[in-house]
């Protein structure tokens, strides 16, 4: 057993949200890919949305249709506003109905401050902030527009921000990426002010260390991985199955009254444990 080993996650219910129409921005990978895979085994129709790498997203889309599942791929950069309008035309136009966006793309440009040019501050701040603004701005139109559907949940609609323990946490040579995270903090709590009384829920997921190709040298050599978790009191790196499975326990009826919070998936990362020891 490594320092990661955990037992397996016990399955959703399968039917936790049958019926529903969700769509994973930056699916083709890591996070998204796992919570798409997710959205689709408990039972909604998924929309699985990649900006490069069209051969990845089309296998998401046929290992959800493999368990009798609905999905198709859609190609759109989160950070444009014309490809995000167009996306969600289309999934109304395929799937008639937005019920679940899980805004999930995002990206690194790490940089000393000092040197950091201004576009790997812009495109960060651009995909991981405006991307969520843009994706959340269509779906709300969509969940105002249509109101809550009984039988189908008993909002009109939910977002679940991936955020980051960086919307907490400063880390040195990333100012654009903490930046970003904080700002989606902001945002996803604006937004849950602003639509509670319509019936949309907005929430965040803020991951710790995941094992995803976003942070591979964090965690692909033993040396490595063994000084990532002196970070983590848990003991181990996460998997990106425990955030599809927060996502989709966020997006359920089950969390209905969760409103505008941030749920840290970190293994207790953000708990200051330097301090385990001294102080
Ligand atoms: P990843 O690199 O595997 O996945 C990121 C996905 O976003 C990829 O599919 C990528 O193509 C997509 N993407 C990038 N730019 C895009 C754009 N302009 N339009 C559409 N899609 C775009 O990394 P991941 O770890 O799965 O990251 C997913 C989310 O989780 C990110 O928001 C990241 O900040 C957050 N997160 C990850 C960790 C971690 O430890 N892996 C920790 C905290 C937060």
């Amino acid at each position: 057993m490594g320092v990661t080993s955990h037992d397996s996650i016990p399955s959703l219910p399968a039917s936790l949200l049958t019926g529903q129409k969700a769509l994973v921005t930056g699916a083709n990978s890591g996070i998204g890919r796992a919570t798409a895979i997710k959205m689709g085994q408990v039972g909604a129709d998924v929309v699985v949305n990649y900006v490069e790498d069209e051969e990845a997203a089309k296998e998401v889309v046929s290992e959800i249709e493999d368990f009798g599942g609905r999905a198709y791929a859609h190609r759109a950069d989160v950070a444009n506003e014309d490809e995000v309008v167009t996306m969600l035309e289309a999934m109304v136009d395929r799937f008639q109905t937005i019920d679940i966006l899980v805004a999930n793309a995002g990206i690194q440009r790490d940089a000393p401050f000092e040197n950091m040019t201004i576009s790997e501050w812009q495109r960060v701040l651009d995909v991981n902030l405006t991307g969520q603004f843009l994706c959340a701005r269509e779906a709300i139109k969509e969940f105002v527009r249509r109101g809550v559907v009984p039988g189908t949940s008993n909002s009109a609609g939910k977002i679940i921000c991936i955020s980051s323990v960086h919307q907490l946490i400063p880390w040195a040579g990333r100012a654009n990426y903490t930046v970003s995270k904080s700002g989606v903090q902001m945002l996803m709590e604006t937004l849950a002010q602003e639509f509670s009384s319509r019936k949309i829920r907005v929430n965040a997921v803020a991951p710790g260390a995941i094992r995803t190709p976003m942070n591979r040298p964090a965690w692909e050599t033993p040396e490595a991985e063994a000084s990532l978790v002196e970070m983590i009191p848990y003991g181990r790196v996460g998997d990106p199955e425990e955030i599809a499975t927060a996502a989709a326990l966020l997006a359920s009826d089950l969390l209905d009254y969760v409103v505008g919070t941030t749920l840290y998936v970190d293994g207790g990362m953000k708990l200051f444990p330097e301090f385990l020891h001294g102080g």
